[in-house]
């Protein structure tokens, strides 16, 4: 127990450099945390004197109240301070939770006003994804910093619009790509840098999830698309980070619709590759109406793959060489951490907007692949 609680610490106060150290054994961890524990307490000054940045979360659903908002009770550089929703029955209970003043309770409508408020640093938008261009853009004007879901919008002309906004407005914006700060996922991207095992020659990438009927994700509107807008954005990313390269072409097919009611406006799956300047290949997979949660990779002289990849927790990792023996992280706390850290410090973040962007222009590639049936060039 008392080791897991350094280990937590040291991962917590080293966010960063988790992707340098993931290799090294739960000892060395232990031993590393000891000392650099032991010299804080020694300078007598904590590793970041800076306040908590404060962060408002737009949007209460499911990702806010199971996820973030509990990430946020252990972050170190920021807090949760405020809410924003348009649901007044949410209200009541968010504040005693969470302790939320009155003053940092805000709805859709007086939203802007929120830009008075000094409390707020961070704006996290965690709303249908055809609302993150509005929100963002406003929080922006309203002189915040804004980490927005993924995935970034629903067109290329919104991502755009976005980063000008904070742009414009001198403020930072960043994409929530929390498998950035997810040890066994940057452990791909390490063995995929360092040709550990070779050059890659193939990625396997799978993401699926059974939908219940009637969810705004099966909203053309609302979602912009399919699985390939909430899931499949995780194969494009998990193959790009462990190839280590932008994709010069993609070809795509959709799959067969078996509940035509469920899926009259969106695809029910898509099957789509990924072809890499170096040579290698990622075959990706996503649908709405299966479970899978993959990530493999296949080099010259061995492979390496996480099953289940992209949970928020119990991940698990397996080379030729056997088993990754890596500690599980929070990694919603560790992404909002480092941002915050990014803002106190004017550092730029490793998910910005341009990754945001970069990979809506992908997954709006994967639709005209399947829609023409020909491979679309990528130019990123
Ligand atoms: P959800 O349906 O649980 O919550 C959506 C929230 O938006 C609700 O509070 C709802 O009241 C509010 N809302 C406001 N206007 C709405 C409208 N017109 N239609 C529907 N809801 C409306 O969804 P969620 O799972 O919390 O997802 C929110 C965002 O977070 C999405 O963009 C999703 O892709 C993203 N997300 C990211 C992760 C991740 O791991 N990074 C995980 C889950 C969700």
């Amino acid at each position: 127990m008392k080791s897991t609680y350094k280990r937590r610490r040291f991962l917590h106060h080293f966010g960063q450099a988790t992707i340098a150290v993931s290799g090294l054994t739960l000892a060395s961890f232990d031993a590393l945390s000891e000392t650099l524990v032991s010299a804080e307490k020694k300078s007598g000054k904590s590793i970041n004197q800076a306040r908590k940045l404060g962060i408002a979360l737009v949007g209460l659903g499911q990702y806010s109240e199971k996820q973030l908002a509990p990430a946020l009770q252990e972050t170190k550089n920021c807090r949760l301070a405020g809410i924003v929703t348009g649901t007044p029955e949410k209200i009541d209970k968010w504040k005693e939770k969470y302790n939320i003043p009155d003053k940092n309770v805000y709805n859709y409508l007086n939203f802007d006003s929120i830009k008075d408020n000094p409390d707020i640093d961070i704006v996290y938008i965690v709303l249908p994804n055809s609302m993150h261009a509005e929100y963002t853009i406003r929080a922006a004007k309203a002189g915040k910093h804004v980490i927005c879901e993924k995935p970034m919008a629903t067109s290329v002309k919104d991502c755009e619009a976005m980063i000008k906004a904070c742009k414009d407005a001198g403020k930072m914006l960043s994409i929530g790509y929390r498998l950035h700060f997810e040890p066994h996922n940057m452990k791909m991207a390490e063995l995929g840098k360092k040709k550990t095992y070779g050059k890659i020659k193939k990625v396997i990438a799978i993401d699926s999830q059974e939908i219940e009927a009637g969810a705004w994700r099966l909203d053309r509107e609302r979602a912009g698309g399919g699985p390939l807008m909430d899931l499949g954005i995780y194969c494009v990313q998990g193959a790009l980070y462990t190839v280590g390269e932008n994709p010069v072409s993609v070809s795509a097919k959709e799959g067969e619709k078996t509940d035509i009611n469920k899926f009259a406006e969106v695809e029910q799956s898509i099957d789509f590759q990924l072809e890499f300047p170096g040579g290698a290949v990622a075959n990706c997979h996503t649908s709405y109406a299966e479970q899978g949660n993959t990530l493999r990779a296949e080099a010259e002289k061995g492979w390496f793959e996480l099953d289940p990849a992209y949970g928020y927790d119990g991940l698990k990792g397996k080379t030729s060489q056997g088993d990754m023996d890596i500690e599980n992280v929070n990694q919603q706390a560790l992404q909002m951490d480092d941002f915050a850290d990014c803002v106190a410090n004017k550092k730029p973040t490793r998910v910005p907007g341009e990754m945001g962007l970069r990979d809506v222009k992908i997954l709006m590639a994967v639709y005209e692949a399947a829609r023409s049936g020909k491979p679309v060039p990528l130019k990123l």
